[in-house]
């Protein structure tokens, strides 16, 4: 690292990359830049200790056991849930329910809420801008049920149309699935607006936080979603790890996720009694490593403040938007005006993937392709972007190595 870099006034960017032991690994001979944040974050070392210690130390199934060990975990875990609750400003812990990620906190919806309260005719709105995570499902579910899926549009700088959106509204709609922050073009969506345009008309509404949970405040209350999505591995935390927020009159109604162990409070062959809130959804035995490790995650975004880091991932944004803006032929795709620090570009006659390959021979980790979001390039007519996401460790040096390789990619293949 070079020692004239400029500290970012806020933030301590070089205090914050020692604690990430990865970032000190070379990739073909290059010093990594890993610029891939929106598929997955690097771990901070507290992180990989909490792993390490759990495994060390107290590993043990969790709720059954009353062994020293096993109380141990248990009251780790449960921490985790109370970490979570607090990271999205919940009402109670009761609403919290743990599952592997962003995608299984939607399925877990389709298949409870949506199989209970979707008919023939019933409408479900998702956005032009998805994840195929918050599409797929609710096709299958249509399918199913004879509902009937409506997109609201977007625009050419990436940003929803509100008005078509309030067009499709109407009491047929059941279900508005959107996702706050898009991962491929990095557009923040006004959810308390379509949350409560949403409400006007009885839907109820599901937030997909997969990506805004790590750049944004989020607080499920002020926002009055019924539904919030987010996955662990995009907070700095381990992979496997998702929280599914509900609000407790609707966890309480709607029907079981799956069987088995822990979800129960007596099983007979005539009868089951499930379990409370929130071990009705939490069948079997839980990622529970992943999970505890989870919350020194939270507590290490905490610890920095999410203010700090948001200060500092806009610099990052803004400066390399103004840097790839200048390169020849290279189009950004995604200018809303409220972004999280994600950047999609294409560059004529450079296919994504070729760059791509071009960078990481450079030690440049970008993500190419269609991030997931199909109908999206679509959308764009495009078949895929190159897509450069910063974290909390990133720097101006780094964007500036990007620019550099992005430089020679022109010159050699445009
Ligand atoms: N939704 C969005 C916006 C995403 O960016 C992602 C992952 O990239 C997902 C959903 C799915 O998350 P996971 O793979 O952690 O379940």
């Amino acid at each position: 690292m070079m020692k004239t870099a400029i500290k970012s006034n806020t933030l301590d960017v070089y205090a914050i990359r020692r604690q990430f032991p990865i970032l000190n690994r070379k990739v073909k001979d290059n010093a990594l830049v890993y610029f891939d944040n929106a598929a997955t974050s690097q771990k901070p070392q507290a992180v990989i200790d909490a792993l390490v210690h759990y495994y060390s130390y107290y590993n043990a199934n969790i709720h059954r056991g009353i062994h020293t060990l096993a109380e141990e975990a248990t009251a780790a875990f449960e921490e985790s849930r109370t970490a979570a609750q607090q990271f999205i400003n919940a009402s109670s812990r009761e609403e919290i329910v743990f599952t592997r990620g962003t995608t299984e906190g939607i399925n877990l919806v389709a298949a409870t809420w949506g199989r209970q309260n979707i008919k023939a005719g019933d409408e479900i709105i998702v956005s032009n801008m998805e994840h195929h995570s918050n599409i797929v499902p609710w096709q299958v579910l249509c399918e199913e049920k004879g509902a009937i899926l409506k997109v609201i549009p977007i625009n050419e700088d990436g940003e929803l149309l509100l008005d078509d959106y309030e067009k499709l509204l109407s009491t047929n709609t059941k279900l508005v699935s959107v996702v706050h922050a898009s991962n491929a073009l990095g557009t923040v969506n006004p959810v308390k607006k379509i949350i409560d345009l949403a409400h006007a008309t009885g839907a109820v509404v599901l937030i997909d936080g997969a990506q805004s949970s790590v750049h944004l405040d989020i607080d499920v209350q002020a926002l009055n979603c019924d539904f919030f999505v987010f996955s662990s591995h995009k907070i700095y935390g381990p992979t496997g790890v998702g929280v599914f927020f509900g609000k407790k009159n609707l966890l309480e109604s709607m029907p079981v996720y799956q069987g088995g162990g822990e979800m129960i409070k007596e099983v007979n062959f005539e009868k089951t009694i499930f379990n409370d809130l929130p071990y009705k959804y939490e069948a079997g035995t839980p990622n529970i490593g992943d999970t505890i490790a989870f919350k020194t995650a939270l507590d290490f975004v905490k610890n920095i403040g999410k203010e700090k880091i948001r200060k500092h991932e806009e610099m990052l944004l803004d400066y390399a938007t103004e840097q790839l803006e200048n390169l020849p032929g290279l189009k950004i795709v995604g200018k809303a005006k409220e972004k999280v620090s994600v950047i999609s570009f294409v560059i004529d006659k450079i296919h994504p993937q070729d760059l791509g390959i071009l960078l990481d021979n450079r030690g440049i980790a970008v993500r190419t392709g269609h991030h997931c979001a199909q109908p999206l390039m679509d959308r764009f007519c495009i078949p895929g972007t190159t897509r450069a996401s910063f974290a909390m460790y990133n720097t101006k040096e780094e964007i500036d190595t990007l620019v550099v390789g992005l430089e020679k990619a022109i010159k050699m293949l445009a």
